[in-house]
């Protein structure tokens, strides 16, 4: 009997010390505060473009174009020049990363754009060198210590050449803010503004200046309400996302009538 008991105390101590293991290697690997990797300040960006071949740019022909970035994922492979920020794996919640959450919302806007027309890319962490499109937008879901913090937000580039993501970003707000009931979150950061594929000045793996680029935080990943829809209902969130983007390329006028599906 003496014997057992000693027996249920060591399983017991070494049950205790795996769980304390198991906690510090959670701790260790998540991000909570899920900042993404961007950190240019605004004082880095050139006030006008040193790149004179971009003074008399011309829109390519072609349908409009929209190259969604899933956030974080495959951030090991990205190249040298951001080695850096191969470890950048961003937030996490509800047992999802948020590159696993980012690519289900992102894969759902692929399947509403195309159905409207609108050419599609899919990119992972690395941006393709002086990438164009109509629109950029990279997908991310946030993260905080204080589980009640909530909401979402889009920022654009410090200085942005296209002169038109405030208004694409606008037009997303205003959908996504309906579509979602997410409240909007004021607090766009300084290293929002400066996310690194925005960086063209910098990185050769960055958009090109006459691409219009948005990031936009989806909702926290650590908010419970935020997180249930953020994982249960991926097809939503694309719509919020979709709506602006579709209002946003028809007010510039590069969806023809028979695509645009009301
Ligand atoms: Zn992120």
């Amino acid at each position: 009997m003496k014997h057992n008991k000693y027996k249920l105390f060591l399983i017991l101590l070494s049950g205790i010390a795996l769980f304390l293991l198991y906690s510090t290697h959670l701790n260790n690997k998540l991000n909570p505060t899920g900042a993404p990797p961007y950190s240019e300040a605004e004082e880095e960006v050139p006030d006008t473009t040193p790149f004179s071949k971009f003074v008399n740019w011309k829109r390519p022909d072609g349908p409009a174009k929209v190259g969604i970035q899933i956030g974080h994922w495959k951030s090991n492979e990205l190249p040298d020049e951001l080695e850096k920020l191969r470890s950048s794996t961003g937030t996490s919640g509800g047992g999802k990363y948020e590159w696993e959450v980012n690519l289900e919302i992102s894969k759902e806007l692929v399947k509403l754009l195309e159905t409207n027309g609108i050419t599609t890319e899919l990119l992972p962490a690395t941006v393709p060198p002086e990438y164009w499109a109509d629109v950029f937008i990279s997908i991310h879901a946030d993260g905080s210590l204080n589980r009640l913090t909530n909401g979402f937000k889009i920022a654009t580039p410090w200085r942005d050449w296209s002169l038109k993501g405030s208004k694409a970003a606008d037009f997303i707000e205003i959908s996504y803010g309906k579509i979602t009931n997410f409240p909007k979150d004021p607090k766009i950061t300084r290293n929002m503004k400066g996310y690194y594929a925005f960086s063209w000045w910098k990185y050769e793996h960055a958009v090109h200046p006459m691409t219009t680029s948005l990031i936009i935080e989806t909702g926290f990943l650590t908010n419970p309400y935020e997180q249930r829809i953020l994982i249960n209902k991926p097809e939503l969130i694309a719509r919020g996302i979709a709506e602006g983007l579709i209002n946003y390329l028809d007010s510039e006028n590069l969806l023809t009538k028979q695509d645009v599906q009301q």
